[in-house]
Parts: C-alpha cells; structure tokens; sequence
C-alpha cells in the first residue's frame, strides 16, 4: 500500500503574482485526504517562501535541486540545509532538463551525491530519471534507467530508500503533448520495481512509490493510474493551473 504522491513541478515559470493566485487557487481547493495522497509542489527557489507561507499545510513544498554539499563558496548554489531551514521537506534531484540540457549537464554520479547529501540533511528526494527518444528507439530504456538508479545506489546506504520517491520521466514525453501510453508507463515502472527487488530489497520494492512525469493532463491521469505500478505522477505544465488539483484527486 503506497501513498499516492503527486508533485507540480513549476519548473523557471511565474510571478510573485501569478504564484500567489495559484497558491490561493489551490488553498480554495477540498483539503487533501493526506491518508491517500501526498501532493507536494516546486516552485522556482525565489518564491518558496512565499508558497510555504500562502498555501495550507495539507500541501508540501520542494525546491526543483540543490547544491551537493554543505553551505559555503558556493556561489549561486542553494544547500539542502536551506531547504530544511525554510520549511521545506522536499527536492527535486536529476530531472532531465537538469541533466541533459547543454548549459548544466549533471552526470549520474553528481545526482548520485546530491541524493545522499540531501537525505542525510533530512530532506525526500524526488529522484528522476528517464530515457532519451534515440535511446528509446534503441531499445535501451531499461538500461537507461537502471544506470541512473545504480549511480544512486552506488551513494545510498539501504535505509536511505525510505525518502526517496522515484519520478519516471522519459525525456520525449515531458513538454512534448506525447504523454506515454498506460502500457508504456507501466513497463519502464516494474522494472524499475524490479530493479529495486533485485538490487535493493524486496521491502524497498513494495514500498517506493514510482511517479510517471511527461505530459500528464487532468485527462489522460486516471488511465495511467490503473496501472499497477504507476503511484502517482510528476506534473509539469499542468501545475500551473488550478485543475491540477483534479490530478491531485485522480482517485476519488
Ligand atoms: P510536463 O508535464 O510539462 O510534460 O513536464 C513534466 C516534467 O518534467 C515534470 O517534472
């Protein structure tokens, strides 16, 4: 029995405006029956403040990643202590545009480091990882995912697993309009599923929740989870908006 979990990831979008009448959009909301879904969302860093203090407590808060180590000459980084030390419980670690476009290519092994430096700070990690189209069309996806999970596993001691959520966003469905089918999404989970039992435990395989991200809409949500091992989702573009809360509630 996993918790539904859903995350809205805002990604580089928004206002101190536009934030704002979100966050009172989704406070006008039904509370959340957190015995049935955790909903947790990532606004860009200069506004987590402001969303912690606006939004009802029924709803978490994440930062989109995070610096790898402890505070210092870092500059322009943020350390997973700040994300305790404002509230927050939550970040987001190896989404795809983090570790594919040009300008910040973070490798395995950096997500790797950041997971573990987060957890030991306190912090759930909503780890991403995902396949390219080539490597999709290669045939690879399963050895995608399981590279980028092993580079983690390579850093994690087997307790760590408990906070981590795992975001299964393949690279040519997320911004794209081309959501994955039931099927698809439901493959890429149990082996990664799969993974877990062989390489973790068979606890860690039953308890880990596995989100599907790309191209998921109010309409095309209720489909994906009646798929056995999809645990909930990693919205993009649709947490913009209000009716991201009818994702939130893809079960009722
Ligand atoms: P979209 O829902 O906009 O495709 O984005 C998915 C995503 O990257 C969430 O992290």
């Amino acid at each position: 029995t996993r918790k539904f979990f859903v995350g809205g990831n805002w990604k580089c979008n928004g206002t101190k405006q536009s934030i704002q009448e979100l966050c009172e959009a989704f406070n006008a909301g039904k509370n959340i029956d957190s015995s049935q879904v955790e909903v947790v969302v990532a606004p860009p860093a200069p506004y987590a403040m402001l969303t912690r203090s606006i939004l009802r407590q029924d709803f978490g808060v994440a930062l989109q990643n995070c610096w790898v180590g402890k505070p210092g000459a870092f500059t322009g980084e943020v350390a997973a202590e700040m994300i305790k030390d404002i509230g927050l419980d939550y970040v987001i670690l190896g989404h795809s545009e983090r570790r594919h476009l040009p300008e910040i290519k973070e490798n395995d092994d950096l997500v790797a480091r950041k997971t573990k430096y987060a957890i030991d700070k306190g912090l759930t990690v909503i780890l991403c990882v995902g396949e390219l189209l080539e490597e999709r069309e290669a045939g690879r996806t399963r050895e995608v995912n399981e590279r980028q999970l092993a580079a983690v596993k390579a850093r994690l001691d087997p307790a760590d697993w408990s906070k981590v959520v795992i975001a299964y966003e393949p690279v040519w469905a997320i911004g794209t309009g081309k959501v994955a089918t039931a099927a698809q999404a439901q493959e890429a989970h149990a082996e990664i599923r799969s993974w877990l039992h062989r390489q973790v435990s068979e606890t860690c395989a039953s308890q880990t929740r596995i989100l599907y991200g790309g191209s998921v809409t109010p309409e095309n949500c209720v489909e994906l989870a009646t798929q056995p091992d999809v645990d909930g989702f990693l919205v993009g573009g649709a947490s913009l908006k209000p009716t991201f809360l009818d994702i939130v509630r893809t079960h009722e």
